[in-house]
């Protein structure tokens, strides 16, 4: 087949699908978060043991072929492309995998999750290859509980990647607050305090069950989105809102000031109902729930198909029909899922 004639089927077949991700359940895939690493300069508590074992370099993607997926999905009707990881700063070259996807046309939102380390570093590079949205996990501003919690990280550093990134004019930053009850709950008034100052938004997170982790237990350091709520309302009016992200977060306003609150509460309000999301790690593993194992292997269709796209294509469209319904998280036993989320990233 020429090349003419294969790009003709692959229109036709776009066409023919109209471009859109759809899975067995009606829901609409539109967002992808790719994770470009599952390496990170932090050690999270509740996000991986001490003694991690990641991924061979030889196996994981090539940043050529992230960019070839990303834009795939793109091709499908995907309007919105998170980075993740790991830390996705700290992948060699990552801002290859920025500059390309954020020329695409057709993706409406492009944005990153970062620990906010490198943020000094990158924060004008993000802005010039066209991230819109910047999300910085940040769940203590104490300086000895956000060493003990990221177990190695200087907040003093995450807090001018911070200040980098308002500096370079980012107007849509968020912060990410996991939640754990006798480790930071005390905080989560500070936190906004701290995103109100400044202009940003915040997101709590309930902890998910994901991966073995010998720091706590994760059903006794469980605090809900409800306890957070009923916390902040003893200084802030708070009133919900139907605002939504394109992401998991269920968004509050308070009428004296522009900072959205969030909450992402897989065990207290399930938004499974909702998902529009996949995620591709970094070795190219599609997976179609962050709860659950369903997954197929891009990287194995991207090496047998160098050249042709529809392969990769119908791979995609395809993996849709094995999407699961939803996460079966469970604090009180162990976990089903072993994989930790800096394989998949938040
Ligand atoms: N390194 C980047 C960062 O720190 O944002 C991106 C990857 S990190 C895995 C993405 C997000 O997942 C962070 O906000 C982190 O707090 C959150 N996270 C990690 N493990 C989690 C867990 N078990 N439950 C809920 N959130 C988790």
């Amino acid at each position: 087949m020429s090349t003419t004639d294969n790009n003709n089927t692959v229109d036709t077949f776009i066409t023919r699908n109209n471009a859109s991700l759809i899975d067995r359940f009606g829901r609409h895939i539109n967002y992808l978060r790719i994770s470009v690493t599952d390496r990170c300069d932090f050690r999270c508590v509740y996000c991986m043991a001490e003694d991690m074992q990641f991924v061979p370099r030889s196996q994981l993607l090539t940043l050529e072929e992230v960019v070839r997926i990303g834009k795939t999905f793109v091709d499908l009707g995907v309007r919105k492309i998170r980075i993740t990881g790991g830390e996705p700063l700290t992948r060699k070259n990552v801002m290859y995998v920025f500059d390309k996807l954020g020329a695409l046309e057709g993706l409406e939102d492009f944005t990153i999750t970062t620990n906010g380390t490198q943020l000094q570093r990158y924060a004008a590079a993000l802005r010039d290859a066209g991230v819109t949205r910047i999300n910085v996990s940040l769940d203590s501003l104490l300086p000895q509980r956000f060493r003990h919690i990221t177990r190695v990280g200087d907040l003093h550093k995450v807090l001018a990647g911070i200040d980098s990134a308002l500096a370079q004019g980012f107007r849509k930053i968020k912060l990410n607050a996991v939640v754990l009850k006798h480790k930071n709950h005390d905080e989560v008034i500070d936190l906004l305090e701290f995103a109100r100052n400044r202009g940003m938004d915040i997101s709590y997170i309930e902890e998910m069950p994901l991966g073995l982790i010998e720091e706590h237990n994760r059903a006794y350091a469980y605090y809900s989105s409800d306890e957070i709520l009923n916390d902040l309302r003893t200084r802030y009016e708070l009133v919900p809102t139907t605002e939504n992200t394109g992401g998991p977060s269920r968004y509050y306003r308070m009428p004296d000031s522009d900072t959205r609150v969030g909450f992402i509460s897989p065990h207290s309000h399930n938004f499974c109902s909702q998902c529009n999301r996949v995620r591709l790690t970094a070795e190219g593993r599609l997976l179609l729930c962050l709860g659950q194992e369903h997954s197929v292997d891009l990287r194995h269709v991207v090496r047998s198909h160098p050249i042709e796209d529809e392969p990769l294509q119908q791979a995609i469209i395809k993996a849709m029909d094995i999407k699961p319904e939803g996460h079966d998280f469970d604090l009180t036993s162990r976990p089903v899922i072993f994989r930790h989320m800096n394989v998949t990233g938040g």
